[in-house]
């Protein structure tokens, strides 16, 4: 008899995760829930790549010139994917891995093949605010209607949007959480959801196809670039996260970040949260239980109520891409009338290849593209400079972070060029910098302009 007849035989429990945004294993609902309904059962853990490759309305992809991921963005997920594994190996399963090969089926394919081969009886996924992502799932529901999905909240601190309707501005929004929740001085910490000790097996006819095992997969993909490692600090991953946090919390930067966050460089001057939190490799709860006891133990100032803020800003993003669904990614935004810019090929260039007229804008561009990380101030200058300056359609501008960014995160990247651009959450219409008074204020000496050869003329 075939495994596959014995599973069904047995009306045994088959799940299987569908990780997404949720790289980890601690404060892990979705992988919780997974290990609780298959204790008796079997456990498929699975990374799907490109699975939104299958729509066909994934329009703003091949529209804004979105090629593959960047270099450092793809090294990061895979660290991040190689951390998993290593977890989920420990606790007796392994994370599987779909992708694209150049003979191989799409994605959805195999992962419809996979479900189907195996007799799936439970799915269970994060909760996400990516548009696309929630087609391929509600495609998902529609084909397999037998099958039970369980969808837990694992990428933010409320469950669900915790006000009525999302105020317009993000002040707004701030002020309601504030005095609703307060969740910064609460007395009890945040629940964080224990860790699986143990996960059930994998179906036993799964056992010998290497042919799914992440290391197989992508063994010659994770070949570490030194070039790059030499120009970045991020390395992906739970336990980086994890060691990364604590850090950051013995050290006295969180008692002067919000004097030091607006800086253009320096890893000690922001958290460096942002690429754990964005694939989920560190939880926002356990960020947030952290700070709380930086309040309690060592200091609680303005610094550490600003990362609170920050922190706030996330969130606030996460329910505006949730709440607005497709329009994140049109030219209009949420508001009602289009922006006056367009697509001009040479600038466009110019500004992803570091050679406009504006030193600061090169320096922080050629940042990006060695190290797939760039300041808050960076982002704004460049994003400003794109919009006002260039005068180019920023959803080319967001789709070019979304390639390269380590930290890319759906809302908070289209959302935040939506607010630059004047098509979103700013009450004030719009936002232009001066590019030169930032310089001044930023760089006067031209450290960072020097550092990142912003003045350096290069052919495109
Ligand atoms: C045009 C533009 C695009 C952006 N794209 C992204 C993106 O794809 N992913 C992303 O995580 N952030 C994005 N940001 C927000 C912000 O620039 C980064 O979160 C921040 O620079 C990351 O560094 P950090 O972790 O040291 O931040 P810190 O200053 O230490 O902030 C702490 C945390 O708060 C959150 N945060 C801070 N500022 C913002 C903000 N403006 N919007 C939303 N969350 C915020 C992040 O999770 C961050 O890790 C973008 C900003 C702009 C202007």
């Amino acid at each position: 008899m075939s495994n596959q007849a014995a599973n069904n035989l047995a009306n045994e429990n088959v799940t299987l995760v569908l990780f997404h945004n949720d790289l980890r294993v601690a404060d892990n609902a979705t992988l919780l829930k997974a290990s609780e309904i298959s204790i008796d059962g079997k456990l498929l853990l699975v990374y799907a790549s490109s699975l939104t490759d299958i729509l066909d309305d994934k329009d703003y992809y091949d529209a804004y010139r979105y090629e593959a991921m960047g270099q450092a963005r793809q090294q990061f997920l895979h660290e991040s994917l190689a951390d998993l594994n290593t977890s989920l190996m420990q606790r007796g399963n392994r994370l599987l891995y779909l992708q694209k090969g150049d003979e191989a089926l799409d994605v959805f394919t195999q992962l419809s093949d996979l479900i189907a081969q195996q007799r799936v009886t439970d799915i269970c996924i994060s909760q996400t605010a990516d548009y696309n992502k929630n087609k391929v799932y509600d495609l998902m529901q529609a084909k397999y209607p037998e099958i039970q999905w369980h969808i837990h909240t694992t990428a933010t601190l409320f469950d669900k949007l915790p006000l009525e309707s999302l105020p317009k501005s993000f002040t707004q929004f701030r002020k309601k959480i504030e005095s609703d929740y307060d969740l910064l001085h609460a007395e009890k910490d945040i629940a964080i959801s224990p860790t699986p000790e143990t996960l059930a097996p994998l179906p036993d006819n799964m056992l010998s196809r290497d042919e799914y095992f992440f290391e197989s997969q992508l063994s010659s993909e994770t070949e570490v670039n030194k070039t790059l490692k030499q120009t970045s600090n991020f390395t992906g991953g739970e336990s980086n996260g994890l060691k990364h946090l604590d850090a950051y919390f013995c050290s006295d930067a969180p008692s002067t970040y919000k004097t030091t966050r607006n800086a253009l460089d320096e890893w000690a001057h922001s958290t460096k949260f942002s690429a754990w939190l964005a694939n989920g490799s560190l939880s926002v709860n356990t960020i947030l239980n952290r700070l709380r006891r930086y309040e309690r133990d060592i200091i609680g100032n303005d610094s550490t109520y600003w990362i609170w803020f920050e922190l706030l800003w996330r969130e606030y993003f996460y329910w505006y891409a949730v709440t607005h669904q497709q329009k994140l990614f049109w030219f209009k935004g949420i508001a009602q009338h289009a922006p006056s810019t367009q697509l001009i090929e040479s600038l466009l260039a110019q500004w992803k290849n570091g050679t406009t007229q504006y030193p600061i804008v090169n320096a922080c561009m050629n940042q990006l593209n060695a190290t797939g990380y760039m300041s808050n101030r960076g982002r704004q200058l460049v994003a400003s400079c794109f919009i006002h300056e260039l005068g180019l359609d920023w959803r080319y501008g967001a789709a070019y972070f979304e390639q390269h960014l380590v930290d890319y995160d759906v809302g908070s990247n289209w959302g935040n060029w939506q607010y630059l651009a004047g098509v979103g959450a700013d009450p004030r219409g719009c936002r232009q910098f001066n590019l030169d008074k930032q310089t001044q204020q930023y760089d006067p000496n031209g450290e960072f302009i020097r550092e990142w050869q912003g003045n350096t003329q290069k052919s495109d």
